[in-house]
């Protein structure tokens, strides 16, 4: 029976955040019932698979109703679970409770991810975020005293109207507060988001490039002062606690999506759910499944996903991985590129990875580019 991680979407929001364009929405609180039933079925529907992990993401998934939840709680007890599984439900400060939390103990659940971003009340306004950070002290507080160990903190910089300053009295707070795990991603700018307007319209004060490299760099620094290991572009971690999760899609291994919108990569193929809310809903209600697109990934896009997600990680790609997946030395594919960028010295090569260097890591986005065949 194969190992797989296991994503389950939850597409509910209080409040659309102004940069977001992930498939989440808020006022459709009507539907938390309906969509955690056919959720349900989904779940149940999966068999003769090991989940390795699972990671409940959104949306805010600690919005949903706590009637949605004991549905959802009843599927999972029917999933086949390895020993060792990390279990992730993901939040935002505001919307966790008590009794959510102590359900999730009881779901056995044993890591949090708690959406943050800024420090700042204003800050956090700005992104149209729905908590302050009061809040977020009190859910922080209340997971600890509850039980929970394995705790990320999500966190952006490269804010409108943020300063270097602001960033480092982030990272400062966040810090003394010791979570396991800390995911430091920089803001970018997607299309059809409210921010994507104003930056067209040229409204929108974004820090420079410099100041945004600065930040970032400040990251490296002070996050590796404080005993944290970066073990990912943006991520960063201590007491060996890297999100075993994230890294099966960093490693290109099987993962199974269930909820509106979830992707799956199995056997070889990608599938795609149906993105609408209540359309989801009809399709699991009356075809048992929401897959709206399946097809085979080529040998190539493989080759270039492995390469592209694996470098995001510190210790970089396997060889020997790559031989043994695609029957090839890595060099008669990519002899070139690894050349260039070995002998500038934003990558390593040794007997069996091949890694960005810091200076690589800083420009990964054009060395990755040049992953694509
Ligand atoms: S809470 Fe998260 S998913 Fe919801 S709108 Fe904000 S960023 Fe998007």
């Amino acid at each position: 029976m194969k190992n797989v991680a296991l994503y389950i979407h939850i597409p509910f929001c209080k409040q659309k955040c102004l940069y977001c364009d992930f498939p989440s929405y808020a006022g459709m609180e009507e539907h938390m019932i309906h969509y955690s039933t056919a959720l349900a079925k989904e779940i149940n529907s999966i068999k003769d698979k090991k989940i390795k992990t699972i990671f409940i993401g959104g949306g805010t998934p600690t919005y949903l109703s706590l009637a949605g939840w004991e549905i959802i709680k009843k599927s999972i007890y029917t999933l086949d679970t390895a020993g060792d599984l990390e279990f992730t439900v993901e939040g935002n400060p505001g919307t966790f409770t008590r009794e959510k939390l102590n359900l999730f103990k009881k779901m056995g659940v044993n890591r949090l991810s708690i959406g943050l971003q800024a420090f700042q009340d204003t800050l956090l306004k700005d992104l149209g975020r729905i908590h302050t950070i009061y809040d977020f002290k009190q859910s922080f507080e209340m997971a600890r005293d509850l039980g929970f160990h394995n705790i990320n903190i999500d966190l952006m910089f490269g804010l409108p109207g943020q300063t270097l300053a602001q960033w480092k009295e982030t990272l400062e707070n966040v810090t003394a507060l010791s979570p396991e795990h800390l995911s430091c991603y920089s803001l970018i700018i997607e299309e059809g988001t409210a921010f994507y307007k104003r930056f067209e319209q040229g409204t929108l004060s974004l820090p420079t490039e410099e100041i945004e490299r600065n930040m970032y760099h400040e990251t490296l620094e002070y996050l590796r002062e404080k005993g944290y290991s970066q073990y990912e572009i943006s991520n960063f971690e201590k007491g060996k606690r890297q999100c075993r999760h994230n890294l099966v899609y960093w490693d290109l291994e099987e993962y199974i999506g269930c909820g509106s919108a979830a992707h799956s990569y199995s056997d070889g193929f990608r599938y795609r759910n149906e993105e609408n809310v209540e359309n989801y809903i009809e399709k699991i209600n009356t075809e048992g499944s929401a897959i709206v697109e399946k097809k085979k990934n080529s040998t190539v896009a493989d080759m270039e996903e492995f390469m592209f997600m694996g470098l995001r990680k510190t210790m970089g790609i396997s060889k020997i991985e790559f031989t043994k997946r695609f029957k090839k030395d890595i060099h008669s594919v990519y002899e070139v590129v690894i050349n260039k960028y070995t002998s500038a010295g934003f990558m390593v090569e040794n007997k069996e990875n091949i890694f960005l260097t810091h200076e690589g890591i800083e420009v990964s986005n054009v060395i990755m580019a040049e992953f694509l065949l």
